[in-house]
């Protein structure tokens, strides 16, 4: 207004009238723009840009960025700040030649349980039984299994290195050799944790022939690896762990007990077992569960998984769910119509892997 109103004087006054446009109206815009940060940085802008920034750190930084190198402390998986932790994620499938699971131990799919489901851990379960597995084709098997360790490591995961038998003792050597191979060639990284024997029989001694061979392994890893935690499986299917707690080894630093469960075949009588172990003082890690009946059939039990997530909410469990397959059967994640490497979307999924994919990304 000032301006236009001045037009014809623009010529003979020039000097008078600009300066009072600076004084009038640079710093009245000045107030207005002020006065807008202000307002803005108090109530909007601000909260936004810090919200922003949490997320993207939270996203940016990875499980084991984040926690660094795990211990046992007390009974308890801690991070490397003494701090416990839960872990969740899912498990591979056995490994072995011509089945359900060797096509799923691929970087891709390992890329995506990180980045879509937001997982912490995976387990690789190195196939050390029948008819395909690492007994006969060490090569073929021991190749799939460092290939999702190194996408592991890259993804900034922990991954469970699984000996995948019910009958471990009968090839103590085999397990021996390949412990100390990853060992040497992964033991220095935070990532890993051995799993020295997945289900030991209901008929197998934890006394007199799980527990021998789980300290002649534990020692040939600790020859090699002084501290990255290593699990031990107990009697029955790995359910037994109050026999353990009662006989547990001893001489060694960072040892968990695997507890294994499925929903539909096991509930409050498994969990009893697991609180005498616990208890007594043992570390337990889930390091395979379903939501199914134990034999891998069956549908999804609801009420029981959840009385089993709330369990290990209660004791800071880690868990691993079975499995990354598409077998076709209750307990895999995938439809046999999935592809081997995803990413996936919803109808990939089974009923049962829908869930299980969906409790692995609200855990943490
Ligand atoms: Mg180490």
């Amino acid at each position: 207004m000032l301006i236009s109103n001045n037009n014809n004087h623009k010529a003979t006054a020039p000097a008078v009238e600009k300066p009072l446009q600076f004084q009038l109206f640079i710093p009245l815009l000045s107030l207005l723009i002020c006065s807008f940060i202000t307002f803005a940085s108090q109530v909007t802008i601000a909260p936004q840009i810090v919200k922003s920034a949490s997320n993207i750190s939270a996203v940016a930084k990875s499980a084991v960025a984040e926690h660094g190198q795990l211990s046992i402390k007390d009974g308890q998986l801690v991070n490397q700040q003494k701090q416990e932790i839960s872990l969740a994620g899912p498990s591979l499938y056995w490994s072995n030649n011509g089945w359900a699971g060797e096509d799923f131990y691929q970087k891709n799919v390992i890329n995506n349980i990180s980045q879509q489901w937001q997982a912490s851990i995976v387990r690789a379960a190195m196939g050390a039984d029948f008819k395909g597995s690492y007994l006969t084709h060490p090569e073929d098997n021991l190749k799939r299994v460092e290939r999702v360790i190194e996408a592991a490591v890259e993804n900034g995961l922990y991954i469970i290195v699984d000996w995948h038998s019910h009958h471990a003792e009968n090839h103590t050597k085999k397990a021996i050799e390949f412990f100390q191979h990853i060992a040497r060639k992964y033991g220095h990284l935070p990532n890993i944790i051995y799993e020295i024997y997945n289900e030991p029989l209901q008929e197998t001694d934890w006394h007199s022939v799980i527990k021998p061979y789980s300290l002649k392994v534990i020692s040939a890893i600790r020859a090699i690896d002084s501290d990255n935690v290593i699990l031990i499986g107990s009697q029955s299917w790995s359910q037994d762990v109050d026999i353990s707690a009662k006989d547990p080894i001893t001489g060694f630093s960072n040892l968990a007990y695997t507890l294994h469960f499925y929903a539909g075949t096991h509930k409050d009588e498994l969990r009893a077992k697991a609180q005498v172990a616990l208890d007594a003082g043992l570390a337990l890690f889930v390091s395979e569960w379903g939501s199914v009946s134990a034999d891998g059939t069956g549908d999804v039990d609801y009420q029981e998984t959840e009385k089993w997530l709330a369990f290990m909410r209660k004791n800071q469990l880690s868990h691993c769910s079975w499995s990354l397959s598409k077998k076709e059967e209750g307990a895999s994640i995938f439809k046999p119509s999935a592809s081997t490497s995803g990413p996936w979307s919803d109808k990939d999924f089974t009923k049962n892997g829908l869930y299980l994919k969906e409790i692995i990304q609200n855990w943490g």
